[in-house]
């Protein structure tokens, strides 16, 4: 399970043991293929690896993929999921079921749950705090939840591959938007066990488009940097990765969990109800039968625009009888949904910003996702790059999929795949570290960094014979803890007792390669250990909306953080200059005068006191500094310039 404190990188490596490993007890058991799913906001698509190739599988009806539809008959049993559901959407739309991926482990109340129940036709109501879907069944309401309704489509994709491969299948891998938070990544997960599939894992869609491209690449011995541009029908992602002999490696991720195909669309919607109302004077909004049909037809007649600059919407009987027979122009479509399609761009400049390189070092755009084939967005995207054409070679719509199922089939251990060495790993969005002295936020493992990754650093006492240290792991990219987020905390006891600044404590942190978080303090002289391991789930994670702001804050107040680290080297300074003046009064016993050692000694406690009573939001720097020279001023002509400094922080 990739939590959502890590954001995806991809990493095609000549180094793949850790799964190897697992290759050869799973095909020991033969659980069968695993299949790669795209479980989507408004498609689905699966595929699958077969001697060395990448099959994406046509439906029942032959389609490569699947609307992410349920649909229920409200006097029999009857459900119809896929095609057969979105297709008869129009004249059921209180019991067809779609979009619930924007649904899926929120809470209730989150805005864009209440956003989305406004725009969508059927009901959604509260259970447990959690948002549900209601349907009538054999003439009773029926709630489910959107794992629930997941479940449903990713069967009908099992049940897709069983017929095309003739064989069981119960293990998949899954992909979600780099954005999904835990929660959201859990109930995923929950809705493969109620499909019957044991999801292995959970992939990160631009990932899984970086990994589809990336496999007919890896001949090319040039190092590129490649972006993935990827505009679904509900989300939108952006992908930022270096290419090196074969080697990917994500850079940095970006993107917008709320923008894509079905925004345009509503825009159209918008227009043709207005339009519908200054021509006839009645208005439709209401009418969730007649926005259904609208719904339906505006998508093809955008999807038709991406090839004519012109098309008809006709519908028979839209509105109290009457139809609806208009023209639409591409120019029209374009102008309505400008402002939309201009957002794109801003999580491309985002991602180049986190990475530190500037548009014309990218050497490669990948455009992914249904909406890609507007030609607006293509041209958009060109004009940003400065005329660079994007590539187009991987089917927008199975490009995710694809890239799935290729991750599926390294877990399913494909020969010929695991040939090409591919292996996935993840980058943390957010800075991890632990509170020192003061407040301080000491990040050990920095933002953006490859996953698996393991390091570590040494700390020290604040007092003499300190027995005890608290340590608290934090999240976040600010100079102090308060304004980061507390991950989990944990106290190591049993230091045997030193003088402060003597004992030396290595805090380890370990992420694996499930994005689990293992932070170890270990007191190097006594050998006392203590650990905590910061699961995915249960933990209080961080949402992406949340990771997003904290990113932002830090660069808002970049000024601030900056003068607070100006301050905090300067209170290190004062510290380490104070352990070495202890330690040469001590070492020069009965060479100083006792008046001369007394006066120091109190001006030495007088610092620790000033230290003690620093506060980072009123003290200022030059405070500190001063102090410090003043105690050089009165300590050199009795010591000598002898000024050691300490290299540990204090817990
Ligand atoms: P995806 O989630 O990647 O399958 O993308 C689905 C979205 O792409 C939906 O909103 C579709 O309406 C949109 N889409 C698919 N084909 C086209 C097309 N030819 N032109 C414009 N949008 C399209």
């Amino acid at each position: 399970m990739v939590s959502s404190f890590l954001r995806f990188a991809v990493l095609l490596a000549a180094f793949f043991g850790v799964l190897t490993v697992t290759v050869a007890d799973d095909s020991a058991k033969d659980l069968g293929p695993v299949i790669g799913i795209d479980l989507g906001t408004t498609y689905s698509c699966v595929g699958v690896v077969e001697n060395g190739n990448v099959e994406i599988i046509p439906n029942d009806q032959g389609n490569r993929i699947t609307p992410s539809y349920v649909a229920f008959a409200d006097q029999t049993s009857e459900r119809l999921v896929g095609d057969a559901a979105k297709n008869q959407a129009a004249s059921n739309p209180l019991n067809t079921v779609f979009d619930v991926k924007r649904l899926i482990g929120r809470r209730y109340t989150e805005p864009t749950v209440q956003r989305d129940k406004k725009l969508l036709p059927f009901r959604i109501i509260s259970k447990d705090g959690k948002p549900h879907v209601e349907v009538t069944l054999n003439g009773d309401s029926k709630a489910f939840s959107p794992e629930e309704i997941s479940a449903m489509v990713l069967a009908k994709l099992k049940k897709t591959a069983e017929d095309y491969l003739g064989r069981k299948v119960t293990r998949a891998v899954v992909t979600v938007p780099a954005y999904f938070n835990d929660a959201q990544r859990s109930a995923t997960r929950d809705a493969g066990v109620i499909a019957g599939l044991d999801v292995l894992r959970i992939i990160n869609e631009p990932t899984a488009a970086a990994l589809a491209y990336g496999l007919d690449k890896t001949k090319d011995d040039e190092e590129k940097n490649i972006l993935v541009f990827d505009l679904g029908g509900g989300t939108f992602d952006v992908t930022l990765l270096t290419m090196d002999k074969g080697v990917f490696e994500v850079l940095a991720t970006n993107g917008d969990t709320h923008l894509g195909g079905e925004d345009f669309d509503q825009r159209l919607m918008e227009y043709f109800v207005n339009l519908w109302k200054r021509k006839n004077g009645d208005d439709m909004s209401k009418d969730k039968r007649a926005l259904g049909k609208l719904r339906r037809e505006v998508e093809k007649a955008k999807r038709e625009l991406s090839s004519k600059t012109q098309v008809r919407v006709e519908i028979e009987a839209l509105f109290d009888g009457k139809d609806l027979s208009e023209t639409l122009s591409r120019a029209r479509f374009e102008q309505l949904n400008e402002d939309l399609f201009k957002k794109t761009l801003k999580p491309v400049a985002k991602v180049l910003k986190d990475s530190g390189l500037k548009k014309n070092e990218i050497n490669e755009i990948v455009l992914v996702g249904g909406s890609t084939r507007i030609p607006k967005i293509k041209e958009l995207v060109r004009g940003f790059f400065d005329d660079k054409d994007p590539h187009t070679d991987i089917n927008p719509d199975e490009a995710i999929a694809y890239g799935a199922a290729i991750q599926a089939g390294i877990l399913s251990g494909d020969s010929d795949i695991m040939k090409k060495n591919l292996v996935l790993l993840d980058v943390t969005p957010l800075s991890l570290g632990i509170e020192t002295l003061g407040g301080v936020m000491s990040k050990i493992i920095k933002r953006n960094t490859v996953v698996p990754t393991k390091k570590s650093e040494s700390f020290t006492t604040t007092v003499d014979n300190q027995q005890t240290i608290a340590v608290h792991v934090y999240e976040g990219e600010r100079a102090m803890t308060k304004d980061c987020h507390l991950l989990g905390q944990f106290d190591l006891t049993g230091i045997p007792p030193a003088p402060k600044g003597q004992p030396q404590i290595i805090v380890t942190f370990d992420i694996d390669e499930n994005g689990i978080v293992k932070v170890t303090a270990e007191d190097r002289g006594s050998k006392n250990k203590k650990e905590i391991t910061i699961e995915d789930r249960n933990s209080g994670r961080l949402s992406a909306e949340e990771i997003e702001r904290m990113v932002r804050e830090a660069e808002e107040y970049a000024d601030e953080d900056a003068a607070v680290s100006a301050k905090i080297e300067s209170k290190q300074e004062l510290e380490a200059y104070i352990t070495s003046l202890r330690k040469r009064i001590e070492s020069m016993g009965a060479q100083i005068a006792s008046d001369d050692k007394s006066d120091l000694e109190s001006s030495i406690t007088d610092a620790e006191q000033f230290l003690r009573d620093i506060d980072f939001s009123s003290t200022e720097v030059d405070a500190i500094d001063e102090r410090r020279k003043a105690l050089e001023e009165q300590a050199l002509p009795l010591l000598g310039s002898d000024a050691g400094y300490r290299e540990k922080d204090e817990l």
